[in-house]
């Protein structure tokens, strides 16, 4: 059983905090959002992520998790402080530091004995050096510490299986004991442990999301060019994905990537780029491809209505970035209930789990909660986020439910031949001839 503290109580910070604890360690998670913290105590989950609530309440329950705002309490006697605080982007793309910074001088503050200050947050290359002159120079009188890096690669919806089964632990120090300490934390999770240094260990994170973007963006260029040869992108993908060196994953075509890590991520990495002098062509043209789907989205919806959406009534199936979050950080969306709104529809929006965000968040639109009075009436329906409780819709009903049949399919869910034979006006993206 180790001692650890995570700082950041979030998406990331509360899966960390949860899955160690379940692993048998002792678990201080906090946060400065005294209102997250007092529902916590309470049991009340800040985020939905699948299975989250069971296994917090479970560990609580256990004595193995505490969920505090003191950073004196939650420094007590523990080894390993992981912060796992936002990382959002700035005004010029670049990433800002600003609640690192702040957890680092409050670390520096309270802590009472020797520690490895770990850190899960996406951080800019250099952030890891940085951080250690700001501890030390907030520290009150000198106690030993090690900065290691060790960025986290989970993915929102399936973040417990992701924490609990990486497909690699990547550790960056230059402290050679620190980093073996922390390979040794993780050992539990069986998965390759690559250590190196901390700028390296930074770099893979950027690198890494940096990637999976540029699949996505890639795929949905392919998928404009197959609407124009009478090709199948979904069997496209598919057919490449057998391939080892490609791989089948982050190869479907559709509205594009969003949420809280790949826009800004992608962003910051271009920004680095900028800054040292290169020119980041590759990754300025993923964000162009991507921005570029939703704005499409809406103009190929238009058509479909006419011509104009001037006093149409558009469905938005689906609010959240992406099935099984409420996190709706630079989701699809966002863009498009905007430009539906601005070429003058009138929007309804539905999500499983993303409402209370989405409400929040959105205006111009028309919650309801069931997708079947939200289709009652309206001229268009688009699938925006692909929930699996789109996909088997009673789409007859769904038909003699809106005013006209037409259905903008932005994640490919449905079958265009079936579609076509239930008389829907079906657009998807990348299927076949202008996607029809
Ligand atoms: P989040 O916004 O969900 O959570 C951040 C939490 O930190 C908030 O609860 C906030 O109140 C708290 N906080 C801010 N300043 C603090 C301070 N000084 N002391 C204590 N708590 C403080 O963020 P997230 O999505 O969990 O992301 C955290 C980091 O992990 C980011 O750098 C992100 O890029 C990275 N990351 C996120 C994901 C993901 O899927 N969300 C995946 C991998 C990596």
């Amino acid at each position: 059983m180790k001692q650890i503290c995570v700082i950041g109580v979030g998406y990331v910070g509360l899966v960390t905090g949860a899955c160690f604890a379940d692993l048998g360690n002792h678990v201080v998670a906090l946060d400065v959002n005294e209102k997250r913290i007092e529902n916590l105590n309470k049991g009340i989950m800040p985020i939905y992520e699948p299975g989250l609530d069971e296994l917090v309440k479970r560990n609580m329950k256990a004595g193995r998790l505490q969920f505090t705002t003191s950073y004196k309490e939650a420094l007590k006697d523990v080894e390993y402080a992981f912060i796992a605080v936002g990382t959002p982007s700035g005004a010029h793309g670049e990433a800002d530091l600003q609640y690192v910074a702040a957890a680092a001088t409050s670390i520096a503050e309270n802590m009472s004995g020797p520690l490895i200050i770990i850190n899960k947050s996406t951080v800019p290359i250099g952030t890891g050096d940085w951080v250690a002159d700001v501890v030390k120079g907030a520290q009150p009188k000198p106690i030993p510490f090690s900065v290691v890096s060790c960025p986290e690669f989970l993915r929102e919806g399936s973040a417990i299986g992701d924490f609990m089964s990486p497909h690699r632990t990547v550790i960056g120090s230059l402290d050679r004991d620190a980093a073996n300490q922390v390979a040794h934390l993780h050992l539990p999770l069986r998965a390759p442990i690559v250590i190196t240094d901390l700028r390296t260990a930074e770099m893979i994170k950027y690198a890494s999301n940096a990637f999976l973007a540029t699949k996505i963006s890639f795929m949905n260029e392919m998928a404009d060019l197959c609407e124009q040869v009478g090709a199948d992108v979904k069997e496209v993908a598919a057919g490449m994905g057998y391939d080892a060196r490609i791989g089948r994953h982050f190869l479907d075509a559709g509205l594009g990537w969003g949420g809280s890590c790949f826009p800004k991520d992608v962003q910051a990495l271009a920004h680095m780029a900028k800054k040292k002098g290169l020119e980041p062509r590759i990754l300025d043209t993923v964000m162009d491809v991507n921005y570029e789907r939703r704005k499409t989205a809406v103009s190929q919806t238009q058509k479909m209505v006419g011509g104009s959406l001037k006093g149409k009534t558009v469905g938005v199936l689906g609010l959240a970035f992406k099935p099984n979050t409420d996190d709706m950080r630079d989701a699809p969306s966002i863009d498009i209930v905007k430009e539906l709104a601005e070429a003058g529809a009138k929007v309804r929006g539905y999500d499983p789990v993303a409402m209370d965000v989405a409400r929040s968040i959105l205006s111009d639109i028309e919650f309801f909660d069931d997708p079947y009075k939200l289709a009652e009436g309206c001229d268009a329906l688009m699938v925006v986020t692909e929930w699996n409780e789109f996909k088997q819709l009673d789409l007859e009903k769904i038909k003699s439910l809106l005013k006209s049949p037409v259905i903008y399919d932005g994640r490919n869910i449905y079958d265009p031949a079936l579609m076509k034979e239930m008389g829907f006006n079906y657009r998807s993206i990348g299927r076949g001839f202008n996607g029809k």
